[in-house]
């Protein structure tokens, strides 16, 4: 990485299901293609030495060994769905080694995590039972390590979910629509990340043609589909993508120019 840079690397680009999903034996379920492996949606950030994840996805012990993460300084939650928390615990890792982890998301997001992990706030539990974490409520950007951080608003079918901004960067995943607020957010963007579900129409994510509409308005230089399904054939539907646009997939790295 670079002065002046952020890189991204997607630990999962998958549904909540991930893929191959289990019992099913579609043509892509049974790809031996790489790209059509997908652990649950989440996305490391790492900029000025530090390490922030983008959700803690259910298969984030996977993805954090087959990354080499060796530390965790931040977690950016987008919502509280099960596939987005469930790796929650694997943080108690890094933080018997360390520092209590920074953790942040909306006043929903860290109610609900206070809540279904009730166990992480007690004091009766062992430390070694649990992850340090701290809950910062956001819905303004904030600095972190150096950086402005900025909380994009997105709609969930009927719930919410928070897309996060860095430098040139967005990644908004778990959304059906974007609130014109939010959009306004996303101008200048070198690369977007953005949730595709799938093909066909979903009540809470936008499919590969409302994700390819939302991100031509929203302009960026490069465009990675996310949150993906088994109806996506990586290699197959890769060539039907407008320019600029790509199917992300696990393990996906890339340089974003970010000042500071
Ligand atoms: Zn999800
Ligand atoms: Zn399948
Ligand atoms: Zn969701």
């Amino acid at each position: 990485m670079s002065a002046g840079s952020l890189t991204l690397t997607i630990l999962g680009s998958g549904t909540s299901t991930g893929v191959p999903v289990l019992g099913c034996r579609c043509a892509v379920c049974r790809s031996g293609d790489a790209e059509n492996r997908r652990t649950r949606c989440s996305a490391l950030l790492q900029w000025s030495g530090r390490n922030v994840l983008i959700d803690t996805a259910t298969d984030f012990r996977q993805q954090a060994l087959r990354e080499g993460i060796e530390r965790v300084d931040a977690v950016l939650f987008s919502h509280t769905h099960a596939d987005h928390v469930h790796g929650i615990d694997d943080l108690r890792t890094f933080t018997l080694r360390g520092h209590a982890i920074p953790v942040y998301g909306s006043a929903a997001a860290m109610a609900t995590i206070r809540q279904v992990f009730a166990y992480i706030f007690t004091d009766d539990a062992e430390p070694g039972f649990r992850p340090r974490l701290q809950l910062h409520e956001v819905a303004a950007p904030f600095s972190l390590f150096g950086q402005n951080v900025t909380p994009i608003p997105l709609i969930h079918g009927a719930g919410e979910s928070y897309g996060y901004r860095v430098g040139a960067l967005a990644y908004l995943t778990d959304c059906s629509a974007i609130p014109e607020s939010s959009l306004a957010l996303l101008g200048g963007l070198e690369v977007l990340v953005i949730d595709a579900l799938r093909f066909s129409a979903h009540a809470s994510h936008f499919n590969v043609a409302g994700a390819v509409a939302a991100a031509r308005r929203i302009g960026a230089r490069r465009t990675l589909l996310t949150h993906l399904s088994h109806e996506v054939d990586h290699h197959r539907h890769a060539a039907d993508l407008p320019g600029g646009m790509e199917f992300a997939f696990d393990g996906l790295c890339l340089d974003v120019p970010c000042p500071g």
